[in-house]
């Protein structure tokens, strides 16, 4: 079932998306080489102890993990881009992390995902996570009321292969209200002009990932983590998005710039 939310709700749903966004601010700026992706981990339980937040990954179960998620953030490095398992592990200079990060504030959720490099960036690797965040800016300038979801789906879609990408349609975006995964999926691909009309109320969580070489992958034996299927590296933005009368409301902007705003 596709939930639509009163301003009401939306408005409440704001303190979870400052949440989310300050953690990431946080980690970003705090995370360097030597950092171990496990004490990004502690760090971000530290942080949603002295909120009152609840994690959304901690007990995750679903049909494809191995066993509970058992950590509140996903770290994902190089070629690993979806759902890392933080593992021991000290980031090295150049490493590409991704940082996927869900909580709860006041009984609402938001999720939210970043890549960067730690330390000594490798051009295709700025271009690769660029490519994702113009992507996301681009499907997030496509929720506007009346259009189509396949809107949003082409306007991502059309970012990442006109950069020369290919694109995996097995994980995208969703909804996201009371729980962290609802109705409906988000591909990051599709045709402009079908599927669900666009309606106020409307919040999805948009999350384009890429990988430099393949669209293929394979999973790691802990059931989670998710690597390119050739080695090549991945990236990965996300933002949970509010549907309103005025336009695309980006939950989980960082810092203070348009609405738009995906770095
Ligand atoms: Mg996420």
């Amino acid at each position: 079932m596709i939930e639509l939310h009163t301003p009401a709700e939306i408005e409440a749903m704001r303190p979870a998306g400052e949440f989310v966004a300050s953690t990431l601010t946080t980690l970003r700026e705090e995370v360097g080489v030597g950092a171990d992706l496990l004490d990004i981990d502690t760090r971000a339980r530290e942080l949603i102890a002295q909120r009152g937040a609840v994690s959304c990954y901690v007990d995750y179960h679903p049909s494809f993990g191995a066993s509970p998620f058992g950590k509140v953030i996903c770290t994902s490095v190089n070629d690993a881009v979806l759902h890392g398992l933080p593992h021991r592990y000290r980031l090295r200079d150049g490493d590409l992390l991704t940082l996927d990060f869900a909580v709860s504030v006041d009984g609402w959720v938001a999720d939210s995902a970043l890549s960067f490099v730690v330390g000594t960036a490798r051009e295709q690797d700025l271009e690769l996570i660029d490519a994702t965040e113009r992507a996301l800016g681009a499907g997030v300038a496509a929720c506007r009321v009346g259009g189509k979801l396949g809107d949003v789906s082409a306007a991502i879609g059309q970012v990442c292969r006109g950069l020369g990408y290919r694109v995996n349609l097995q994980f995208g975006g969703h909804g996201v209200g009371r729980t962290m995964h609802g109705e409906p999926h988000v591909p990051n691909d599709g045709r402009a002009g079908r599927g669900l009309k666009l309606r106020p109320g409307l919040v999805i969580a948009i999350e384009p990932w890429l990988l430099e070489g393949t669209d293929e992958i394979s999973t790691d034996p802990d059931g989670w983590t998710l690597r390119s299927a050739d080695g090549s590296r991945g990236a990965h933005s996300e933002h949970t998005v509010a549907l309103t009368e005025d336009g695309p409301l980006v939950l989980t902007a960082r810092g203070m710039s348009s609405p738009a705003e995906t770095s």
